[in-house]
């Protein structure tokens, strides 16, 4: 929705996005592929070229979150149009219906054994795919730019749920541990329980804090204003769920792993935030590249005891 908001054209809005806005259908992002490095966006190979006034595509994608789904009806599908053009101008993203000829649902994918009800992921291969050209979303080469729009406001919806759950694991905590009793106390009246409630409220206290300012700096600067923030935050918040929800799963003892508790969900959850949108490890690549260059160094540092001569 939010790549159909920044980059539509007002009679492909009335198409592709109202339809989604009014829920009377889904959508679903076509970027990831089995055989390439999809954490780098410009390594997507599916092949989209232009014949007449269509696009003809041949691919394969996986993990695309939602296409699985009975009511997705089409598909923004990211593929190479030039691949002679520099690496951020040589894709381009597509409307696709999901019945066009030639696309295929290969298979429903779970992550870490858990189903997405809510979304169904999905492996699809493109087999000489035909759609108009006037469903490019953006003008050719733009598909990079429109992942990046994409991107950044997913990236904090995200944490946003994961603050959220956070919420429900600390409370699930508290609750269990009031419940139950071990060698003569309750177990919420250990000094251990207590304090990883107390770690949880302080992380999850400074997330959401770190949550309003990303969104505040999307609302003031935009997408490229406020990367740093949504890189900080899209770091700091799967990582802290992962913590809390390891910390509930503790409190609960072996109901924790089961599927009566939403918890060992929540562990998936946060694990796949890791990865999932940019893995860690390029956005705290992005972090220190935007961290600022000191002017000074160790020899006249304004900070250290001068070196005796
Ligand atoms: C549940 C789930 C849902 C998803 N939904 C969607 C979706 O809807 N649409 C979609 O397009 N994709 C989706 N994805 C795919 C997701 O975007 C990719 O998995 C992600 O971009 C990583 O790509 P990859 O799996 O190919 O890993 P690779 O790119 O092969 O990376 C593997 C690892 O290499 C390391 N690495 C990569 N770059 C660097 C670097 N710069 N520095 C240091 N280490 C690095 C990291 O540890 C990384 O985890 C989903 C994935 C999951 C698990």
């Amino acid at each position: 929705m939010i790549a159909l908001q920044n980059c539509a054209t007002p009679e492909q809005k009335a198409r592709w996005l109202r339809p989604l806005l009014e829920a009377r259908t889904r959508s679903a992002f076509g970027g990831a592929e089995p055989d390439v490095a999809s954490s780098d966006a410009t390594n997507i190979a599916t092949r989209m070229v232009r014949d007449g006034n269509d696009y003809v595509i041949n691919g394969r994608k996986w993990f695309i979150t939602g296409a699985a789904h009975p009511r997705c009806s089409f598909l923004i599908v990211m593929g190479v149009t030039n691949s002679d053009a520099d690496r951020t101008r040589r894709h381009s993203c597509i409307m696709v219906p999901m019945d066009t000829p030639g696309v295929r649902l290969v298979r429903r994918l779970n992550w870490m054994g858990c189903q997405d009800h809510v979304a169904p992921i999905g492996e699809l291969t493109f087999d000489n795919v035909r759609v108009p050209a006037e469903n490019l979303l953006g003008a050719e080469g733009d598909g990079f730019k429109v992942a990046q729009v994409r991107l950044g406001p997913a990236r904090i919806h995200h944490c946003m749920r994961s603050i959220g759950l956070c919420e429900l694991l600390i409370e699930l905590m508290m609750v269990r541990a009031m419940e139950r009793s071990t060698f003569g106390r309750t177990i919420i009246q250990y000094d251990t329980v207590q304090r990883w409630i107390a770690e949880s409220r302080v992380e999850l206290e400074q997330a959401r804090l770190l949550a309003y300012r990303c969104a505040w700096r999307l609302d003031q600067s935009g997408h490229h204003g406020a990367w740093r923030d949504v890189s900080l935050i899209k770091v700091a918040v799967p990582a802290m769920l992962q913590r809390i929800a390891d910390r509930a799963l503790q409190v609960f003892g072996a109901m924790g792993g089961s599927e009566d508790t939403p918890i060992h969900q929540a562990l998936a959850w946060g694990r796949l935030l890791r990865i999932g949108d940019g893995p860690d490890e390029v956005h705290l690549r992005q972090i220190y590249r935007m961290e600022p260059t000191p002017t000074w160094t160790i020899a006249n540092s304004p900070y250290l005891a001068a070196r005796p001569a």
